[in-house]
């Protein structure tokens, strides 16, 4: 009997509000998508936590945080970068526990990407300038014009599962950078790298209330609570296109800024003259990366057709070859999804495709593992060929491990293809012929568009899709000037 011993307690997930971590009355389980076993309790915020958040940020605004100069700022923002890469392995555990992905790709990608944030808009800010304009009038001296920045007050920021900490910090950092104070809500399918931030910004010294963190679900919960609060200034967001206007119109009464980064339907198109291994090793990327859980993702793949039924042999044979399984196997390629509920959608589509007519070149299915993980989120990496353009397996996101891959024939043809779509987030073009690239690449409704690569990202540079893809443009001084207030100064001389 003496070697019975109680289970031990799971972690509790707390908010933080105002400097503290409250529990509040409610809870959510957060489960692993490995084995489907429940790993944490999370604290669910009511209405009334949402309205402690918002007053706490409100009331940061008027403190020290709200006099705080650029570099005392840019120097809280190092210091958070400097707390997570201390910590940078129970981040990776973190990551790994909420999603399932590989060990490797949370190191490289997820933290790493956590603490660039923070030391990207640290150093932007500190470079950021402001426009001047010298007009001229009849007396000959004309006025000044110039610009002062100012921070737009509360920032609501919600962000979803399926790069938690690198989507979070994304907005945390420059939000704070600009002087703002926060609420953010995280998804509720991954708490954990966001409590772990929280603890983070708090040793990191930020003075109470500059940073808040509630967690819930979406609609009737924290996310509605927090983008209805009359107390927030502007809402960043990011997640499905649905969720973006659903949010825009709770935030139409009260005219608040919003900055969307929404869903995809992306395309990747390889060119005969392509460097052909170069093209599959990118596809196979671009397709199953985070088992096919980016926004970037390519669902839809257009091959000239000469090379066509060599390049969907060879992304069959590479596609096979990828290995899925535990988050710290050696080498693992891929590892579940998200959760059994997008598991269920991933499989509906699986379905439909056969229905619509599909040519299954590889998966289709659920991995047998005959072990815990028959009871975790898994799907196989699928490969499909057949489908007409006007098929919903080939319109609709699915946001899984899973493309189409199409022939065709003429540069004209696959750009008109490639726009015919409702998405316009992020495309990628495989050719070595430049004046093509050149040529293709400003046709593409699309936000990003990618020359023989894939996710190759620099932080300055403009971030935001096209048509139901988003709303708006993050990064670099554009992440600046949505967080920011600017009044023009106008001096007559
Ligand atoms: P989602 O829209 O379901 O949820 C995102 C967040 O919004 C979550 O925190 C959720 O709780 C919250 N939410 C849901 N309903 C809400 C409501 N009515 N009011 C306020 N908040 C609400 O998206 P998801 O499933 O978490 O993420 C996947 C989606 O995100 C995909 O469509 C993907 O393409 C998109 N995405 C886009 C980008 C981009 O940069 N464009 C990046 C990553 C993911």
């Amino acid at each position: 009997m003496s070697s019975i011993r109680p289970a031990p307690a799971r972690p509790l997930l707390r908010h933080f509000i105002n400097g503290q971590f409250v529990a509040g009355e409610h809870r959510f389980p957060n489960i692993s998508p490995v084995n489907g076993e429940c790993i944490a309790d999370v604290a669910h915020a009511d209405a009334s936590t949402v309205d402690a958040a918002v007053k706490a940020a409100q009331a940061a605004l008027q403190g020290p945080w709200g006099r705080a100069t650029v570099s005392e700022r840019a120097a809280a923002l190092h210091r958070i970068a400097d707390g997570i890469q201390a910590r940078f392995d129970e981040f990776v555990a973190a990551e790994v526990a909420d999603t399932g992905r590989p060990v490797h790709q949370a190191r490289t990608l997820d933290v790493a990407r956590g603490i660039a944030n923070f030391r990207t808009f640290a150093d932007l800010v500190k470079c950021a300038n402001t426009e001047l304009f010298q007009s001229e009038s009849a007396d000959g001296l004309g006025a000044l014009n110039y610009t002062v920045r100012k921070p737009l007050g509360v920032v609501a920021i919600i962000s979803p599962w399926n790069l938690p900490l690198l989507l979070l910090t994304w907005k945390i950092a420059p939000a704070l950078a600009c002087g703002n104070t926060v609420v953010a809500k995280p998804s509720e399918e991954s708490p954990s790298s966001a409590t772990l931030l929280a603890e983070v910004i708090r040793d990191a010294g930020l003075p109470d209330g500059v940073f808040n963190l509630v967690h819930g679900l979406g609609g009737g919960s924290a996310g509605e609570f927090l983008t209805r609060h009359p107390g927030i200034d502007a809402v960043t967001f990011t997640g499905e296109s649905r969720t973006g206007s659903t949010i825009m119109k709770a935030v139409a009464d009260g005219m608040k800024e919003v900055s969307f980064e929404l869903g995809g339907k992306n395309a990747a198109v390889v060119f005969a003259d392509a460097d052909f291994d170069a093209a599959v090793a990118g596809v196979v990327r671009s397709s199953f990366t985070n088992s096919g859980q980016v926004c970037l993702c390519s669902e839809r793949v257009y091959v000239e057709r000469p090379l066509f039924e060599r390049f969907v042999a060879a992304m069959k044979e590479k596609t096979a070859a990828l290995k899925i399984g535990y988050p710290a196997e050696d080498k693992v390629d891929m590892g579940p999804l998200i959760s059994h509920g997008h598991r269920d959608k991933v499989l509906s589509y699986y379905r439909l495709a056969r229905e619509e007519g599909a040519t299954v070149v590889t998966g289709g299915g659920v991995p047998q593992f005959g072990d815990e993980r028959d009871g975790g989120a898994w799907v196989e990496p699928t490969i499909w060929t057949g489908l007409p353009d006007n098929a919903r397996c080939v319109t609709e996101e699915i946001f899984g491990p899973v493309c189409h891959i199409a022939p065709f024939d003429s540069e004209e043809e696959v750009v008109r293809r490639v726009n015919d779509s409702q998405y316009g987030l992020a495309c990628a073009l495989w050719t070595s012929d430049l004046k093509r690239a050149h040529r293709v690449a400003p046709q593409i409704e699309a936000g990003l568009v990618w020359v023989n690569t894939w996710y190759l990202r620099d932080l300055r540079t403009p971030f935001g899709g096209v048509k139901q893809s988003g709303l708006g443009r993050e990064g670099g001084r554009h992440s600046l000037d949505f967080y920011s207030e600017i009044t023009t100064i106008c001096i007559k001389l």
